[in-house]
């Protein structure tokens, strides 16, 4: 049977209903009308899957108008149901004899035997059915499908909206603005409260029916072409795509953009009526019900790549940026995105951004050192995150707890609120210390230096009150830029960190790349055991160009200033002992063209390997300080993967033999008069530095936002009695153990603030 008018004509006048400045019921009952009309039909009704996952009646034609939002089915019950779960259409000539059929006496259902009824899906999810039925047994043509899958388009955007919310039973709500409360990984800490802006926006399709077929089709045409070449040169350029996606992600971009199904697939849905906006959203709609239902972890991974051409396509059609501009950032914003380049995070207004939600930081994560470096409260990990916000949703990121809380209640937000002004005041009270000199009650000074990378870390320096920059880690320049940095750029990044820097030092870290930190220019090495691999000082001795390079545009940026450099990685004195000796050559080279030297100028070791431990006295006495990299020495003491979070945590720094470890550092420094920091992460937390200072330490650098707490610790220990304390627990004879709750007892005893 042929619907009268066709289905061009239903969308036609479904488009002037959506325009027509109705309440929303009323729109709703006008749409269940024109529809039922359209498709002979004597029953349309529309259900809307509710927070509770009950599917509740808001529109029908045919069926009892009283049981509009009084009828609602449990989770999975009736065909509704089924349709909810598989999120694929229906179609019954008789109805009343499915297994799932559920008889529903208030709405008068039970004379229909014919059944249609299709998802309406938002993001992935089925968030309402629209359903057609007949009396008589007749079976339903494909376009007629097509026409109900197309309307249930238009409901979806209706749904999404939030309009509907308004109109349900005792304002039930509806599933597609429920509150979630969803748990991924924190990857910068701090809470931030605000509005989801999306990195990506998403296109919103508004005209489903095309005026001419032909034209639509070459509208299509054009837009594939572009799409493919601009993945083709993103490939080619050997670049990361705007979203910060890597090579082999751009590959599969490039696979499906050529796909032939997928391509037939859309030329089909323009043929059939459908604007090329329209078509690309129920093609991708119908695969994406497909893969879901896909337990093959390939394959459900190719649903994103799917995702990401349809949007890519659609921005396409749009002629829209694919990523917001940067100045398009409203206040209060929570980035939402898949994943991000770090320089696309840069180049946002730090001052309007209170979050980043991701549902992927990417291997090396990248993006959390400049989250973190910006201030920005980031969790990562959040499945399907880009497809379930809708732009506006507020939104609170919880980077502490790697939580985040979607159209979070009253109560939520209002917990949330008043940790974020507790915090705020403990921030104002770690800023009124800035000035206070660093000393124990004792009076032992501290210092606390502040570890950093790039250049919007610069501004913490003067915020915290930090003493100097412990820990500049020059990779991070390496890793953030597309080819390799030239020998001027280096020079000019760090004589931009030394004016930012004023009368502080700055210790340098020489490149330490491999391992984890690798660059995407720099061809990999393929490795079993990367961490044990090429990796740091080790690639700057076989390469000594590139060090050599380092050393020359730190020499040049330092000119007439004092320059500290360490060495990572470093494993035996003699690899020392050979890069004091390019660095004094780089040196004498500069002064032999009458180039302005450092003042003074020193070369410092990182003791991160254990092979030194048992080299203290000699590579103390070679080099001119040390410092501890406190995370790379736990990796590899304990033989735990420090980026393997299921064996990361297994030991604790604060045990006996990690404390030993540790202190007879502390005392090679102190035996060759040789000044010693520990740069690690466990420095920055208020239990261990205080352990730390117990064992000798009395110099730390750490991130900028550990500064105030750890200052604010050490200006309540009494020392010399930690000492003694600590010192106890570590004589020998004492098994290997953690040594975290008697020293957390300590803490308390001595009144210490943590
Ligand atoms: C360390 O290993 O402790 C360290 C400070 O360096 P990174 O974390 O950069 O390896
Ligand atoms: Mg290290």
């Amino acid at each position: 049977m042929r619907a009268p008018g066709g289905p061009r004509l239903l969308l036609r006048r479904l488009r002037e209903v959506m325009a027509e400045p109705v309440t929303a019921q009323a729109r709703l009952d006008r749409i269940v009308v024109l529809i039922a009309s359209n498709m002979v039909a004597e029953v349309c009704s529309l259900y809307v899957v509710r927070a509770d996952a009950a599917m509740e009646l808001f529109a029908t034609e045919g069926l009892n108008r009283e049981a509009v939002h009084l009828t609602t089915m449990r989770p999975g019950e009736g065909l509704v149901g089924l349709i909810v779960s598989s999120a694929e259409p229906l179609a019954l000539s008789d109805a009343q004899h499915h297994p799932a059929f559920s008889y529903r006496p208030e709405t008068g259902e039970e004379i229909y035997q014919s059944f249609l009824g299709v998802p309406v899906l938002r993001g992935g999810a089925t968030i309402g059915v629209l359903v057609v039925q007949n009396r008589a047994r007749r079976a339903y043509s494909e376009e007629e499908l097509e026409a109900l899958q197309t309307t249930a388009m238009l409901l979806a955007e209706m749904i999404a909206s939030g309009e509907l919310q308004g109109i349900a039973a005792q304002g039930a709500p509806i599933a597609v603005r429920r509150q979630m409360s969803l748990k991924g990984v924190g990857i910068a800490d701090g809470l931030g409260l605000g509005h989801v802006v999306m990195h990506q926006p998403r296109v919103t399709v508004s005209t489903i029916v095309a005026d001419d077929v032909e034209s639509e089709l070459i509208r299509l045409e054009t837009a594939i072409s572009a799409m493919r070449a601009s993945v083709d040169d993103l490939i080619d350029r050997n670049d990361d795509g705007v979203g910060g996606e890597h090579r082999d992600v751009l590959e599969a971009f490039r696979m499906i953009a050529h796909d032939r199904g997928w391509l037939r697939r859309l030329r089909e849905a323009v043929s059939s009526g459908l604007t090329a906006e329209a078509a690309v959203e129920r093609v991708h709609n119908d695969a994406r019900a497909k893969l879901q239902r896909q337990t093959d972890p390939y394959l459900r991974d190719r649903l994103h790549d799917l995702t990401d051409i349809a949007n890519r396509l659609l921005h396409q059609l749009a002629g829209q940026s694919l990523v917001l501009l940067p100045d398009e950032l409203p206040e209060n914003a929570i980035l939402v995105a898949r994943s991000m380049s770090p320089a696309a995070l840069l180049d946002y207004d730090r001052a309007r951004l209170r979050g980043l939600v991701l549902e992927e930081a990417g291997a090396s994560s990248h993006i959390a050192i400049v989250a973190r470096a910006l201030g920005v409260p980031a969790v990562s990990d959040i499945a399907n995150i880009s497809e379930i916000v809708e732009h506006g949703d507020a939104i609170i990121v919880d980077g502490d707890a790697g939580e985040i809380h979607l159209r979070p209640p009253a109560d939520v937000e209002a917990a949330y609120a008043e940790k974020a002004r507790m915090r705020a005041r403990r921030q104002a009270q770690y800023r009124a210390l800035r000035e206070t000199p660093t000393a124990t009650v004792d009076g032992v000074p501290i210092g606390l230096h502040m570890n950093a990378g790039l250049l919007v870390d610069m501004p913490h320096l003067a915020e915290t009150g930090a003493q100097s920059i412990g820990l500049f880690r020059t990779e991070l320049q390496f890793m953030l830029a597309a080819r390799f940095p030239r020998p001027g750029a280096q020079q000019q990044l760090y004589r931009a960190i030394l004016d930012a820097a004023g009368e502080r030092l700055v210790t340098f870290r020489t490149l330490d790349i491999g391992g984890d930190k690798l660059l995407p220019y720099m061809k990999g090495v393929d490795e079993q055991n990367p961490a044990l691999g090429w990796r740091a000082l080790r690639i700057g001795l076989d390469r000594p160009a590139l060090l050599r390079m380092q050393f020359r545009a730190l020499i040049r940026a330092a000119a007439g200033r004092d320059l500290k450099i360490m060495a990572p990685m470093v494993s035996t004195v003699d690899e020392y002992r050979v890069a004091r000796s390019m660095f004094d050559h780089e040196l004498n080279w500069s002064r032999s063209r009458g180039h302005e030297l450092p003042r003074t100028s020193s070369l410092g070791v990182m003791v991160e390997v254990p092979s030194l431990l048992w080299q203290l006295d000699e590579i103390t006495t070679a080099a001119d300080f040390l410092s501890v990299g406190s995370n790379d020495l736990m990796q590899y003491l304990y033989a735990v993967d420090r980026q393997n979070r299921r064996v990361a945590n297994r030991f604790d720094p604060l045990s006996v033999g990690f404390l030993r470890a540790l202190r007879s550092i502390a005392q090679a420094g102190k035996r060759h008069g040789k000044p010693v920091t520990l740069c690690g992460e466990m420095g920055g937390q208020t239990l261990e530095a205080m352990a730390l200072m117990a064992i000798g330490y009395r110099e730390l650098s750490m991130s900028p936002t550990s500064i105030g707490p750890v200052k604010a610790m050490t200006l309540s220990l009494n020392i010399g009695e930690a000492e003694r304390e600590v010192e106890a627990m570590l004589v020998k004879g004492r098994e290997d153990a953690s040594l975290r709750a008697p020293i957390q007892r300590l803490a308390e005893r001595l009144e210490v603030r943590l």
